[in-house]
């Protein structure tokens, strides 16, 4: 085989679209996975159950501009075109779920926290995003568990500025056939090598060595997609140079944790019909949680926990993750909620090795750093994904669009 001009180091969302620019340009390129599969963070599996469900990425954010509406439309994926709508969410606090007015009250609220956030950002006010969080008491532990949800971390951790540097749209779509699915399809045509894990970059006089567990691959340029937990975690070594000390710089922008379990049911409760989402607010139960309210293909249940209650879930293990949910139904709807669940499964992003977390935040003070290593000239080592995309941070589309922002750039660079 002859030698590529690019390597490219994993097979998400941004090898995927760093691989179709390298395919448009016609430039030699392979995709390296060390995982036995394409798309990384973005994964439609059934896990058991009886159908398939995304274990990561699930709603097209900024629908409106997201260039993934474009390739899901071409291949046929089905999709919801929804707007927020107050209908969609429900709370179940203090031992009820909440009237017409209650849920009004919790979505101004809630609107109010990430307003709040928004302004620090925009101000350039660079700290906790807990900082800035009005207390909106009886409502206040929901809210954490979605801010939690949406940055991937706690509050305290998370930058405001990082994450108002984010421009939401408002316009999210969810992918009724799994947005995995979606992604994994882009790359049909794309050459992907399988379990060939990437353990050292080397940059030569003639160009880049890449060492992996299969050999060295020799080529002009190589664009690393790994996470940033993962980079930060000395998987994938570096010798002394601009890439290495990018690397180095990784920690300020970490992924935080977020996991799910998801549930089969016979039937749904009839206080979920019709709604999208449900918070729980159970007190005692370790804080608030948020369950995904699916009924197209049939009644399920996706429980999502991030922060530091999806890091405790992980320490616990799966069984004690899925019995934490299991509790929260209990609290809710009694006992007899258990004989609807047929199957259940978990995810274990945080201690898989070849991810190590959900999605990146930018920790307090350190918002500008994001903003600085997009920029970074790091030569014909290029870095690409959810971590390099400043107004699409932590999405898939965002990792998609850096994949082919970093291609086109280092192809702009190479030797005729
Ligand atoms: C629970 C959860 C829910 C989410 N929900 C949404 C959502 O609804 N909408 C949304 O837009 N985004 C969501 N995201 C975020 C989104 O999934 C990610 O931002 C995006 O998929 C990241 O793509 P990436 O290509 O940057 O990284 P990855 O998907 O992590 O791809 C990197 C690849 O590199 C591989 N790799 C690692 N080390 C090596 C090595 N040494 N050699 C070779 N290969 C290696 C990995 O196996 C992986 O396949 C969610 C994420 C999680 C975890």
């Amino acid at each position: 085989m002859t030698d590529p001009k690019v390597v490219i180091i994993g097979a998400g969302a941004a090898g995927i679209g760093a691989g179709l620019e390298c395919q448009a340009q016609g430039i030699p390129f392979v995709i390296i996975e060390a995982a036995d599969r394409v798309g990384g963070r973005a994964f439609t599996a059934t896990g058991g159950l009886d159908r398939a469900w995304d274990w990561g990425c699930h709603w097209m954010h900024c629908a409106n501009e997201n260039p993934l509406v474009a390739w899901a439309d071409r291949l046929g994926t089905h999709y919801k075109k929804r707007g927020e709508q107050d209908a969609d969410f429900t709370v179940w606090d203090g031992g009820a779920f909440g009237d017409a007015t209650e849920h009004a009250e919790a979505g101004q609220a809630l609107d109010a926290v990430f307003a709040a956030i928004e302004a620090t950002g925009k101000a350039g006010r660079d700290i906790p995003a807990s900082e800035v969080m009005p207390d909106f008491g009886r409502w206040a532990p929901g809210i954490r568990t979605i801010f939690q949800l949406m940055s991937g971390d706690d509050p305290e951790v998370v930058s405001a500025a990082g994450y108002a540097d984010y421009a939401e749209t408002d316009t999210n779509w969810p992918v009724l056939s799994g947005y995995g699915d979606l992604i994994k399809r882009m790359a049909t045509d794309l050459p992907i090598r399988l379990g060939v894990a990437a353990a050292k970059v080397r940059q030569t006089a003639q160009g880049i060595d890449v060492q992996t567990n299969q050999g060295v691959i020799h080529a002009k340029a190589v664009i690393v997609t790994a996470s940033t937990n993962v980079l930060a975690s000395g998987a994938i070594r570096f010798e002394p140079g601009p890439a290495a000390d990018l690397v180095e710089e990784l920690g300020d922008i970490p992924c935080g944790a977020y996991e799910k379990v998801a549930f089969t049911l016979s039937d749904m409760p009839a206080e979920f019909r019709g709604r999208q989402f449900a918070t729980i607010q159970a007190g005692s139960l370790a804080g608030a949680v948020n369950f995904q309210i699916v009924e197209d293909g049939g009644p399920m249940l996706i429980h999502h926990i991030a922060g530091t209650p999806a890091r405790d879930a992980v320490r616990a293990g799966p069984a004690a993750m899925t019995d934490l949910a299991v509790q929260h139904l209990v609290t809710v709807f009694g006992g007899d909620v258990t004989r609807l669940i047929t199957g259940t499964a978990a995810t274990g992003w945080t201690n898989n090795p070849l991810i190590l977390g959900s999605y990146s935040h930018a920790r307090p003070g350190k918002a500008a750093k994001r903003r600085e290593l997009i920029k970074r000239d790091t030569g014909p080592i290029g870095f690409a994904g959810e971590a390099f995309s400043l107004q699409w941070e932590a999405t898939a589309h965002g990792a998609y669009q850096s994949g082919r922002d970093v291609a086109a750039r280092i192809i702009s660079t190479l030797p005729s």
